[in-house]
């Protein structure tokens, strides 16, 4: 595999939902990327779904910061909003108090989950002066309305509406946001701004008292952070419509140039269905880490399909991934225990300089990342390298495996996957000493098999081969004598 070194321009290819169309990526600013992606609304703690995004885009960041880029990513919290709101008057607590709870259980698994943090991460609340100027240019502009003590954008007065989510305007289902449904000019004219209701959070403005519509504070936020026109806007696909829609239809109307790509990562799904909260309170990061993988091993199984493809969701496929981060985890530990830690890396954009070992990333896994993010094929390429990297430690073959072993860390770490990442690493812990403790029983049993080899009773020692098997044990015979790991089910 030949060297890669990166040139000037980018070659990277993203899928643009705006397009429907895979476009070549150039940002505003040669060396700089500007990204804005939705983030949580903070009604609940996280399921596996609610973070899916958070990877995807981690991905992403950490692609462009590996070919020296600066990236500038702002991720907003939404703590103000129907649902936050309607969930503290059930649990009887004040909004921001459920609002901050849930605040912090999306950090610590973002954090959990080794997705880099945020540039920004702004809160809607901290910004209604902002809110409440872009609203004040909309209706000036004859873009928006104040009704009743909300304000609502008018539709037909915005021709583009319904572009970016594919739909002619007279298609356009009525966004039912507000309970001011009298109020609407149009019924599919959507709340900017919504009249204070006893018991909620409100500020005062020219129009009443009141709180910001969801759509508005991303529009705000956005713009001011990263200015009227920035790179990338990103978050799950059901936020295209309405959301985004709305957001692209304020920002434009207001005569902001805004988001030049629009991407979009697809859902975790259960029976065919986006997981909801209510059938998802048993895949709470927090339990799923607790009790089945480890983080790194749910990292790598949101990160593992492409982002536009749906997951849907399966304890099984769960472990499976699992075990298919154990066989690229099994070689690096050997490899390094072999030959010693080579290729540590640290991140471009993490203030080191990235020369060198960027230059150990095999072209074809460089070709896949850059292909609308192929994750799939850059792991084909981990694989395969691990796979060559196991023959060689099985022939003692000291300069092949040094070269794959700089060639997975390098790939992985791009990935944010390492194994020898500080963060990952199995340490002193209970993974060691499980390992340990299989390894001790896995052995035992291999002593059976040799000695039913010896005495030539080939059924026994075929039964103890398909128990390993049945186990999910692999065991590879080398001149050192037999290994074992995790086998491959892919
Ligand atoms: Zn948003």
């Amino acid at each position: 595999m030949r060297g890669h070194r990166y040139a000037e321009s980018m070659n990277l290819r993203l899928y643009d939902t705006r397009a429907r169309a895979i476009r070549d990526f150039e940002p505003l600013q040669p060396g700089k990327v500007t990204m804005y992606v939705c983030g949580a609304t903070v009604q609940s703690p996280p399921h596996i779904g609610h973070v899916r995004f958070a990877v995807n885009f981690d991905l992403l960041r950490r692609w462009l910061l590996h070919q020296g880029t600066e990236v500038v990513y702002v991720r907003n919290v939404t703590d103000v909003e129907d649902k936050v709101i309607a969930r503290s008057q059930a649990e009887q607590v004040p909004w921001w108090e459920l609002a901050y709870r849930n605040e912090r259980a999306f950090s610590a698994a973002y954090d959990l989950l080794g997705c880099l943090p945020a540039t920004l991460e702004p809160r809607a609340t901290g910004h209604v002066p902002e809110i409440v100027a872009l609203i004040d240019r909309l209706i000036e502009a004859g873009h928006a309305y104040a009704s009743g003590g909300d304000v609502l954008f008018d539709v037909r007065s915005f021709a583009d509406y319904g572009a970016l989510s594919g739909q002619r305007v007279e298609e356009v289902q009525s966004a039912g946001d507000t309970e001011n449904a009298e109020a609407k000019r149009d019924p599919r004219d959507f709340a900017l701004w919504k009249r204070a209701k006893p018991g909620e959070p409100s500020w005062d403005t020219p129009w009443g008292p009141g709180r910001p519509g969801w759509h508005i504070e991303c529009s705000a936020m956005s713009t001011k952070y990263l200015g009227r026109e920035f790179d990338i806007h990103g978050g799950g696909i059901d936020l295209v419509f309405p959301h985004h829609e709305n957001e692209r239809a304020q920002s434009l109307a207001a005569g902001d140039p805004f988001a030049r790509y629009w991407l979009h990562n697809a859902w975790v799904t259960l029976s065919g269905e986006k997981m909801s909260k209510s059938l998802g309170n048993s895949l709470l990061v927090r339990e799923v880490v607790r009790r089945d993988v480890r983080p790194v091993e749910l990292r790598y199984y949101l990160a593992s399909p492409h982002y536009r493809s749906m997951i849907e969701y399966s304890e099984e496929a769960l472990h499976e991934a699992a075990a298919g981060y154990q066989r690229l985890e099994g070689f690096v530990e050997r490899a390094v225990e072999f030959v010693g830690e080579v290729g540590a890396a640290p991140l471009a954009g993490e203030g080191t300089d990235g020369e060198g070992w960027t230059s150990t990333l095999p072209d074809a896994f460089v070709q896949a990342m850059n292909d609308d993010l192929g994750v799939p094929q850059a792991l084909a390429v981990v694989h395969a390298a691990v796979r060559d990297g196991n023959t060689a430690l099985a022939a003692d073959d000291k300069a092949t495996v040094r070269a794959r072993l700089l060639e997975v860390r390098s790939m992985l770490s791009v990935l944010g996957l390492d194994p020898m990442d500080p963060r990952w690493r199995r340490s002193a812990g209970q993974d060691d000493s499980l390992r340990a403790v299989a390894d001790t029983l896995v052995r035992a049993l291999l002593v059976q098999r040799e000695e039913a080899r010896a005495r030539r009773d080939w059924a026994t020692a075929d039964a103890v081969r398909d128990q390993l098997r049945d186990a999910g044990v692999e065991v590879t015979d080398t001149p050192h004598g037999a290994r074992w790991d995790v086998a491959d089910r892919s």
